[in-house]
């Protein structure tokens, strides 16, 4: 196993064939696909799933479950109990995408996307880490030059439970002069940024080995307080990495102006938001676009809760089309490889092979371009199917 302690974990069930040889590694994996596009694109990552499991070296069990609108139909609620249950006990979650004008009108608290949000809350995911890379056959279809994005991978990593998303007080208040008043607070422990920094620290050294750690302490305390954490941290566990300070509205000018100067980014819930956002345009579709949410490790058994998922949505307009991309969730799937099962190498596999497909030309119909070949969902997962055991077999 490489040590780099983020989320080494393994999870030996002997199956009853292996059991007479040898015990089997069994992980095990909760598919929620959810609304919309969500089960088109998960279709094809359960392709990629199967070949691992004929010809990898571990075995995926797969459980599969309901979330969102699709969930709210047959439970009346987002999200049931027992959809719960499992997602707390399995090594993994790979989410697809909730939501949808069917339940537009679906009360707040049993609209789809409350069940992503409860998943989230319960299983405590307080990393999340969207990587931006881009493929050098999409370089041409981002709206930057080709030379400041072709070739770029950097990963950000926003804190994802705590800060103005949830502080308290959280109100508008009447202030009985005619006016009122809004107040958002923005309210950070040591802990939540301790966590989070040593998260970024711990990726930085399988990467870059450099963090950019990104707030605004020039106006705000949050903002000193994060700065002065991050550089504890730095200084006492990981002198070795390469850190610098950049103030979080210089960072989003410097994302877009040579954002290949970054390795990982760690900033706090509001301008995680933004910054990835930003991040994520630099390389194109929304449909090449996987992230992954990470819980604190358990104490005994070393395993960090997780949650994979695209960053689209469930793209109403082309659901049921079979045209839908499902880069970003076969790439989900990889980030799943690397983060939570520490299967490095064949989490390189599953991103070489996206690459060597889009090399010859195959395109879903977000990432089109002249000259390219025009597919469909199925079609581009089989592709980098067959990518990933030709790679594999090479
Ligand atoms: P969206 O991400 O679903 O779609 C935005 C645009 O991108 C659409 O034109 C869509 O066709 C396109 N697109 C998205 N994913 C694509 C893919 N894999 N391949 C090709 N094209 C793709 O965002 P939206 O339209 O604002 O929201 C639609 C629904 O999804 C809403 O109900 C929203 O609440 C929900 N939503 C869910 C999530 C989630 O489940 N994590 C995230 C965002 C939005």
């Amino acid at each position: 196993m490489l040590g780099y302690g983020l989320l080494e974990h393994t999870h030996c069930i002997p199956n009853q064939k292996a059991f007479e040889e040898t015990s089997v590694t069994t992980h095990s994996l909760l598919l929620l696909p959810g609304d919309g596009i969500g089960p088109e694109v998960m279709a094809e990552t359960k392709k990629l799933i199967g070949w691992f499991n004929e010809n990898g070296s571990v075995r995926f069990e797969t459980d599969e479950d309901l979330v969102g609108g699709i969930a709210y139909d047959t439970h009346g609620k987002p999200v049931s109990e027992a959809t719960m249950e499992k997602a707390l006990a399995t090594d993994a979650v790979l989410l697809g995408a909730v939501g949808g004008p069917k339940w537009d009108n679906a009360g707040y608290d049993v609209r789809p996307e409350a069940g992503l949000l409860r998943l989230r809350k319960d299983m405590e995911l307080f990393a999340n880490l969207r990587p931006a890379i881009c493929y050098p056959a999409l370089a041409d279809g981002s709206s930057l030059k080709k030379e400041v994005i072709e070739g770029l991978d950097i990963l950000i990593i926003r804190e994802l439970t705590g800060g103005v998303y949830f502080g308290e007080p959280k109100t508008i208040e009447d202030l009985g002069n005619g006016q009122q008043r809004a107040i958002d607070t923005q309210v950070y422990d040591t802990y939540e940024v301790e966590r989070i920094a040593r998260i970024a620290f711990d990726l930085a050294r399988t990467r870059g080995n450099k963090v950019t750690s990104m707030e605004k302490r020039n106006v705000m305390k949050t903002g000193v307080f994060w700065n002065e954490i991050v550089t504890q941290i730095h200084e006492k566990e990981y002198a070795d990495v390469e850190l610098e300070h950049v103030l979080a509205d210089a960072g989003g000018m410097q994302l877009v102006r040579w954002p290949k100067q970054f390795d990982v980014i760690v900033t706090d819930n509001l301008f995680g938001d933004m910054l990835s956002d930003i991040a994520a345009m630099l390389t194109g579709s929304l449909g090449m676009l996987p992230s992954a949410s990470l819980g604190a490790p358990d104490p005994k058994t070393k395993r960090r809760k997780a949650m994979y998922e695209p960053v689209h949505g469930s793209a109403p307009d082309i659901a049921g089309q079979g045209i839908a991309n499902p880069i970003a969730m076969i790439g989900s799937f990889g980030m799943a490889l690397r983060y939570s099962f520490n299967m490095l190498k064949e989490a390189d596999l599953v991103e070489k092979a996206i690459a060597a497909t889009l090399d010859k030309g195959l395109r879903t119909p977000d990432i089109m371009a002249d000259g390219m070949t025009r597919i469909g969902t199925s079609e581009m997962g089989d592709a980098i199917v067959a990518e990933v055991a030709a790679l594999a077999a090479a």
